[in-house]
């Protein structure tokens, strides 16, 4: 496990995030911008995709946090190269961070990056990272009234999950109510309905992860 402390990380977002698309580019790596608010089970998703993924890929992991290397170690036990940079109060990642962070990955030897990003339904949705695709995680015990409150994060997204579907008969969420807000903000995004905890739906998931990857790399 490697770490970073990155504060105060200023700089022009958009010109790292060209150079980590180019260096994914170059790597034949497809990178995930993984957000979502604290507690959807971001970090569960993963601990729940990579066994998935393990057999034919190799998938390396960013873990942005405010503080701690928790979701970091629970990445590793999964069995994931993994990258934690805790961005020291700051509540999203940033391009820069991960430019940096990616002299600590051998890129060539990956086919997937997952960053998770800082959890939080705001500010993450504000800087590219140069990833590839960027895909939201929602939690259905954080309320059906989400997605139209927060909409900028569930409008970039190009996969959203519906999270701890096994946790639905619990809540008040009405599952044609959520679906009607996602379509009127999002119509073109992926839709899942998982749950990391017993595995439900994740298949879908991994399908449509292994359908983005980029085709052979370029001499
Ligand atoms: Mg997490």
């Amino acid at each position: 496990m490697k770490v970073h402390l990155m504060q105060n990380v200023m700089g022009a977002n958009a010109e790292y995030a060209a150079r980590n698309r180019e260096l994914f580019r170059q790597a034949g790596v497809l990178a995930l911008n993984l957000m979502g608010s604290p507690g959807s089970g971001k970090t569960a998703i993963l601990e729940a995709t990579i066994p998935l993924l393990a057999p034919n890929y190799r998938v390396a992991v960013i873990e942005g946090d405010l503080f701690t290397t928790r979701d970091a170690a629970r990445i590793e036990r999964a069995g994931a190269e993994v990258v934690q940079i805790n961005t020291g109060g700051s509540c999203h990642l940033n391009a820069k961070m991960i430019y940096t962070a990616l002299a600590d990955l051998p890129l060539d030897t990956f086919d997937l990056l997952f960053i998770e990003n800082v959890g939080n339904l705001v500010c993450p949705a504000g800087f590219d990272l140069g990833a590839g695709r960027r895909v939201t995680v929602f939690g259905i015990t954080e309320g059906a009234d989400k997605v139209a409150k927060y909409p900028k994060m569930f409008r970039q997204s190009q996969a959203i999950l519906i999270n701890k579907l096994d946790l639905l008969p619990h809540t008040d969420v009405e599952l044609t109510l959520l679906h009607q807000d996602l379509s009127a903000v999002n119509p073109e995004a992926a839709l899942f309905h998982v749950s990391a905890r017993t595995g439900a739906g994740l298949e879908g998931w991994v399908r449509w992860v292994v359908a983005q990857l980029p085709g052979p790399r370029e001499g």
